[in-house]
């Protein structure tokens, strides 16, 4: 199965001249997300990983169910002021200011083999903030994976762990 035939292209969104990858078809096609979701599970368990880490927040969407699908816990990365309780954070440059992410502090223990999972990688920005977050608390970041790559945008390049992308777009 192709997935691409279940991600629709949406232009001038959420900005004019962004073309958007949208996964919400993908999502509501029964077969397509088996699919999508067998193939993650595949590409993941080879890193034999104690923990999958959602990037929000549609990243939420596919580390749920995978670490589900491979018998692991299941943590949030979000945006800060998001979650409850002491958490730890930390501040990236965007190409106009910055973002912060965050985990809270009690989510992984120093060692536990993480994957971080998002639905689309695109400059990497993301990404290489959350790995560095998760490394903050003594996570080993042993691979990224995502539904879709945009290759143009180089973002894999920002990171220095194995990505796995179902999909890519240059
Ligand atoms: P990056 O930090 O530039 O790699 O951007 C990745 C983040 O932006 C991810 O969290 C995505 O969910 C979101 N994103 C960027 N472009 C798209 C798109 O075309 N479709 C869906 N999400 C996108």
């Amino acid at each position: 199965m192709d997935l691409k035939d279940h991600i629709r292209e949406i232009p001038d969104f959420p900005k004019p001249g962004i073309l958007f990858y949208d996964i919400s078809t993908l999502l509501a096609h029964a077969d397509a997300w088996q699919v999508t979701m067998g193939r993650m599970a595949k590409a993941a368990r080879q890193h034999q990983p104690d923990v999958i880490a959602g990037i929000e927040s549609r990243g939420f969407l596919v580390a749920a169910p995978l670490a589900l699908k491979l018998g692991c816990g299941f943590i949030m990365v979000r945006k800060q002021g998001k979650l409850p309780g002491k958490t730890i954070r930390h501040t990236y440059a965007l190409e106009y200011g910055e973002d912060t992410v965050e985990i809270q502090d009690n989510a992984i223990e120093p060692g536990q083999r993480v994957i971080l999972v998002d639905d689309l990688l695109a400059t990497g920005g993301t990404f290489a903030a959350s790995v560095e977050l998760l490394r903050k608390v003594g996570a080993d970041v042993t691979s990224a994976a995502c539904i879709i790559e945009l290759e143009f945008l180089k973002g894999r390049d920002k990171l220095d762990i194995p990505v796995h992308a179902l999909v890519s777009y240059d």
